[in-house]
């Protein structure tokens, strides 16, 4: 058993490399980006040059070969400036380049990841419904087949999908009931539809409390035809494929809210340095000093819990529990430092000009997203066997 959390050099690399764009290319310029409510096209351009889209994807596909300790150390380092990208490149990645990758066909794989991997265009995922998010199964979408066109007919409706309407955008997978058990539960099944296919609307971007840089849509899907070959895996699979799907995914997130948290440590040292009262810095208050520890405290072990799951993903080992405890732990964490930023900045942390408020905006979807905490509590519930 190895208790080594150091990273490799490799990831270590790659930590420093994503730290230092982050802090030279979308710090001075996402500010005005989010007051815009505008998608940062030419960041994500940039992003996608570095290979960031492509992270944990098998070179064959143009990726970069690496693992999903990769992606969460990116996430990490980007979340600590702005989480506006980072969950465009979460999303991207692990809803919508991952089921392809995952589960879709030989075919499906090399039509679709290369310019995925490249970040040139974006892949969603469309799980949630009006009436239906944490209750996924039930879910109210049918994709039925036209045997004779040799197509899916797509009629229902899809809430609050990232990445689901930018002008980047390729596809959403959405997941779909197929049909029936003879018991008459829903099948549920992964169908892929491209961007501008008939029948598909696209609503304008949500007006949100945060993220305000990152792109959120309804989806309606009207007589949407597609063909059968479109269906991700097996039919009636679609599911499991997405639990699979979301217990990966509250790692990413938890690499997100983790550098969310310490973004704040890393704002509010240098505000605790820089700002007087009473003729000292702030910073030479023993309560204020309490409040970092506090805070970089929180911050380290969240970092140790979504490294632990990503380790156990990457070793192939049972990782459900684990990612449920990183997801749920560092969300609140990244609330609590939000707020405690906010209160050492005072005034001026109310005002969205400072770093600060955007992650205090930015941090509570991450308690409602992926898994709200109480999903993550009954999960972790279940893992210890409780039931009922
Ligand atoms: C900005 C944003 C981006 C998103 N991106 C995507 C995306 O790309 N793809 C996608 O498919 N979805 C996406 N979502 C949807 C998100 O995953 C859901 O909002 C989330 O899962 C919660 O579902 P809900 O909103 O329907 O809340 P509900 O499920 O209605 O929950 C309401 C409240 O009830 C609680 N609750 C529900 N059931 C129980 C229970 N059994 N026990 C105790 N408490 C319970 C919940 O925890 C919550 O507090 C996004 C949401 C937002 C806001």
């Amino acid at each position: 058993m190895s208790l080594d959390h150091r990273l490799t050099v490799e990831h270590e690399e790659l930590r420093r490399t994503v730290e230092a764009f982050a802090h030279e290319v979308i710090a001075p310029k996402i500010g005005a980006f989010y007051e815009r409510h505008e998608f940062p096209y030419e960041i994500v351009a940039e992003m996608g040059r570095m290979g960031l889209f492509g992270l944990p994807f098998p070179e064959e596909y143009g990726g970069m070969g690496g693992d999903y300790l990769a992606l969460g150390i990116a996430l990490e380092e980007l979340a600590r400036v702005d989480s506006s990208v980072a969950i465009t490149l979460e999303a991207a990645v692990s809803l919508g380049a991952m089921p392809i990758f995952r589960f879709g066909t030989e075919e499906q794989k090399r039509r679709w990841l290369p310019r995925l991997c490249s970040g040139e265009t974006l892949g969603a995922f469309g799980l949630t419904e009006p009436g239906a998010g944490s209750d996924a199964g039930g879910i109210r979408t049918t994709a039925v087949r036209d045997e004779a066109a040799g197509e899916w007919v797509i009629n229902g409706s899809k809430s609050f999908i990232t990445n689901a309407g930018t002008d980047i955008t390729a596809l959403v997978t959405v997941t779909a009931v197929t049909g029936r058990t003879p018991d008459g539960k829903p099948l549920i099944s992964s169908v892929i539809v491209p961007s501008g296919t008939p029948g598909l609307t696209v609503a304008p971007a949500y007006s949100k409390v945060g993220w305000n840089a990152s792109d959120t849509r309804e989806l309606s899907f009207d007589g949407v035809r597609v063909p059968l070959a479109n269906l991700v895996g097996a039919e009636g699979r679609g599911y499991a494929q997405f639990l699979r799907i979301l217990d990966e995914g509250r790692i990413a997130i938890s690499a997100l809210a983790t550098g969310l948290a310490q973004g704040c440590v890393d704002e509010s040292l240098k505000y605790a340095r820089e700002r007087y009262a009473f003729g000292r810095p702030i910073g030479q208050n023993q309560a204020i000093q309490f409040k970092i520890a506090d805070m970089e405290t929180r911050a380290h072990m969240a970092r140790v819990g979504w490294r632990d799951a990503a380790s156990r993903l990457v070793r192939g080992e049972p990782f459900k529990k684990e990612a449920a405890v990183a997801k749920l732990y560092s969300s609140t964490v990244a609330v609590d430092n939000a707020r405690e930023a906010t209160q050492i900045h005072g005034g001026y942390g109310f005002m969205n000009e400072y770093p600060v408020a955007r992650m205090w905006r930015d941090s509570k979807i991450l308690e409602i997203g992926e898994g709200t905490s109480e999903v993550q509590r009954m999960l972790i519930a279940r893992e210890l066997g409780l039931t009922g």
